[in-house]
């Protein structure tokens, strides 16, 4: 039996709001590197420099080439068993919503409701000159028929994703997730390492902390429980087991 599982479900059904802070580790049990482990993008390029805002401005040919290939790869990905347990607890009215660093769709995909999206998403893009939005798929067939840099239909400005890039600033979401943290309990975070700023903050908004990542984090020490494991389990464990207390 593993009463750290059961004391996360305890700690869930108790508090009076929950919210789940999500980084790239949620999603690398659905086939998408992270940035930092082992198997990530730092281990074959400088994601920061092939998605920073500088290089789509002075070098709009290199981060087509380069960086933008990072998004292209996120479209076909499912969202593994870790994200339908979380959607399946906010159906449940067990968590109130997630916070994602993430920009692969795959919270929303998984069928969750209330995600913020603080680094943006990968299912629009935008014009830099007139704002106009269209669907990803219209930038992604100007760059696979060799339109590099791809260009707004409206006014030939430059089209660019609509995530947060090196260098850009932060989201409304990111207000927003805020604000939603001031009246929270307990704050789940999976799959980030927390050195990112400004997300690496949260966490100081609530009272109680759950970790969920495979490797050391810097507010392990304000933690109620740690997990070092992989996310998808822990979490299909935590949804069996607050099931199985709901049902008591
Ligand atoms: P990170 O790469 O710094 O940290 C990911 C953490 O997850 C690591 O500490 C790693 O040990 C842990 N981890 C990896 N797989 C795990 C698993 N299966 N279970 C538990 N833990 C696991 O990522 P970050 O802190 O999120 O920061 C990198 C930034 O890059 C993010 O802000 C994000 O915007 C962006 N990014 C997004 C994606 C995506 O959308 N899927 C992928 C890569 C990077
Ligand atoms: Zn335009």
């Amino acid at each position: 039996f593993n009463y750290k599982i059961l004391e996360t479900a305890q700690l869930i059904i108790n508090s009076k709001k929950t919210f789940v802070l999500t980084g790239a580790g949620m999603s690398t049990e659905s086939g998408i590197p992270d940035f930092r482990s082992d198997t990530g993008y730092y281990q074959k390029m400088d994601p920061v420099n092939a998605l920073s805002k500088d290089v789509l401005l002075s070098n709009p040919k290199r981060f087509y080439s380069e960086g933008y290939k990072i998004l292209e790869d996120l479209n076909d990905k499912k969202p593994n068993e870790g994200h339908l347990a979380l959607a399946e607890l906010e159906e449940m009215k067990y968590i109130s919503g997630i916070i994602t660093q993430n920009i692969d769709n795959l919270h929303t995909k998984a069928g969750s409701k209330n995600v913020y999206e603080v680094h943006g998403e990968t299912r629009r893009v935008h014009c830099m000159k007139c704002g106009s939005s269209f669907e990803f798929k219209v930038m992604q067939d100007k760059v696979n028929s060799g339109q590099i840099p791809p260009k707004c239909d409206k006014c030939s400005g430059i089209l660019r994703p609509n995530v947060v890039m090196f260098g850009d600033m932060m989201p409304e979401d990111f207000q927003l997730a805020v604000r939603e943290l001031e009246s929270t309990e307990l704050l789940i975070v999976i799959g980030s390492s927390l050195t990112v700023a400004p997300v690496n903050y949260l966490p100081q908004y609530v009272e109680k902390l759950i970790i969920i990542n495979n490797t050391p984090t810097p507010e392990d020490n304000n933690a109620e429980v740690i997990f070092r494991e992989q996310a998808g389990t822990v979490l299909q464990n935590i949804l069996k087991e607050v099931k199985r207390l709901n049902d008591l």
